[in-house]
């Protein structure tokens, strides 16, 4: 096999690369393991005819018009705001914590002042603030950490949010206000025909050859590239020569109910405390669909099985940098993305450092 440039993966990293190296003229191949291309953030019809997410649910959210507008020629959009609500005491709540929450939850009715001065009697100040733990007791408290977030934490990623990095908890914020949307992002949209539609497009340049089913570790020494692109976990990438890195990963339960409009309120219900699944999506309500009946997702959370999620905690970002120092050295190697660059990364965020990454590639192919 020979090729100008290899990308291995045909997620948001993989198919954005792609898309940028093929319009300055490169011939590429990109190649993916799975049987399809959009990575993560693939969506398809299920067998009762409602769009799913097989790997669970990706809201999009940006605040870079540049991100949104690079997509926009791929795709035109769905408006579509986020709401979860958290089962905590056998009652349906928002999160992110808000004014709704908290009068619910105690009884209160209080206004946003109300709500301000009541989380500064309840929160415990942290300072320097290092871990999720102090996130949560520093901006609400303990009662409320340990009924929304300890729970969850700890499923999620089978760790303590003690044991986890400020950034994690740090993604959920406090309102005192009612908003109750999940994120306040500038540009929330669902494409509109879907991401997998929107990747197709990404994907069709007469410069780009998709070859599915290929495990890049299966061909690596057969194909010649002038460079190659990855994105798939950096450690596997360098045969784990320093360790594993961690990486946190799912089973995706899906059910669809028949004759069955609505399912649940909101988008996603959250369960901190109960079951040991973390929540609960429901398909329709992100997509818009009309359907007589309706189809849900449950994550599992586990340790083994597909990469999904980097864990951020101080020990594994160590273990990161040492495989950075080595990735440093491969100037034929671009590596981009959520698992190779070891960052927990929203979709935007792979977009925006991709089309970072497109740049250095393109000197680095150049000056050869
Ligand atoms: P991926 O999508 O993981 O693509 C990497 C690709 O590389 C995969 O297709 C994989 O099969 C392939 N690959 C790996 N190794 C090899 C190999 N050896 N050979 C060949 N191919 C290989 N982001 C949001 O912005 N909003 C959300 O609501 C959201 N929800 C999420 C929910 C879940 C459950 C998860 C897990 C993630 C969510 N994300 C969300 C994050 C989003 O999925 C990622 O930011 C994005 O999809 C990462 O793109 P990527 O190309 O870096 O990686
Ligand atoms: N979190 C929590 N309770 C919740 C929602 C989130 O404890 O109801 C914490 C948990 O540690 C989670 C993190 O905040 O992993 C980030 O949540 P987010 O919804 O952003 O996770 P993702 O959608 O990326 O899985």
């Amino acid at each position: 096999m020979r090729t100008d440039v290899l990308i291995v993966g045909a997620g948001f990293a993989g198919s954005v690369c792609a898309r940028v190296l093929a319009e300055a003229g490169r011939q590429v191949l990109i190649i993916d393991k799975r049987d399809h291309i959009g990575g993560n953030a693939y969506d398809k019809v299920d067998e009762h005819g409602v769009l799913i997410h097989p790997y669970g649910p990706h809201i999009f959210h940006t605040n870079a018009k540049r991100i949104i507008e690079w997509l926009s020629r791929f795709t035109d959009w769905r408006f579509y705001e986020h709401r979860v609500l958290a089962s905590v005491d056998g009652q349906l709540l928002p999160i992110p914590i808000n004014r709704t929450t908290i009068n619910r939850l105690y009884g209160l009715d209080l206004d946003e002042e109300g709500v301000a001065a009541w989380l500064e009697r309840v929160r415990e100040p942290r300072d320097p603030i290092r871990t999720s733990e102090d996130v949560v007791l520093n901006s609400v408290g303990r009662d409320l950490c340990d009924k929304f977030f300890r729970g969850y934490t700890r499923k999620q990623w089978g760790l303590d949010l003690a044991e986890l990095s400020a950034s994690v908890a740090a993604r959920i914020p406090t309102r005192t206000n009612d908003d109750d949307r999940y994120f306040t992002d500038t540009y929330q949209f669902m494409p509109a025909d879907g991401y997998t539609a929107m990747f197709r497009r990404m994907l069709d340049h007469p410069n780009i050859t998709v070859q599915l089913n290929i495990d890049y570790f299966a061909i690596r020494d057969s194909v010649q590239a002038n460079h190659t692109v990855f994105t798939g976990p950096i450690d596997a990438f360098f045969d784990y020569c320093y360790g594993k890195l961690p990486y946190r990963s799912l089973r995706f339960e899906h059910q669809h109910l028949p004759d069955t409009e609505q399912y649940q309120a909101v988008g996603t219900v959250n369960y901190p405390n109960d079951h040991d699944y973390t929540r609960i999506t429901e398909f329709k309500h992100l997509t818009g669909q009309q359907h007589s009946g309706t189809s849900i997702v449950r994550e599992y959370p586990q340790a083994e099985g597909e990469p999904y999620y980097p864990v951020p905690r101080p020990e594994n970002e160590a273990l990161f940098k040492r495989y950075e120092a080595l990735a440093e050295q491969r100037r034929d190697v671009t590596f981009v993305g959520r698992l190779a660059q070891y960052r927990y990364y929203n979709m935007d965020q792979v977009v925006g450092a991709t089309l970072k990454a497109s740049i250095t590639t393109q000197e680095n192919i150049r000056k050869k």
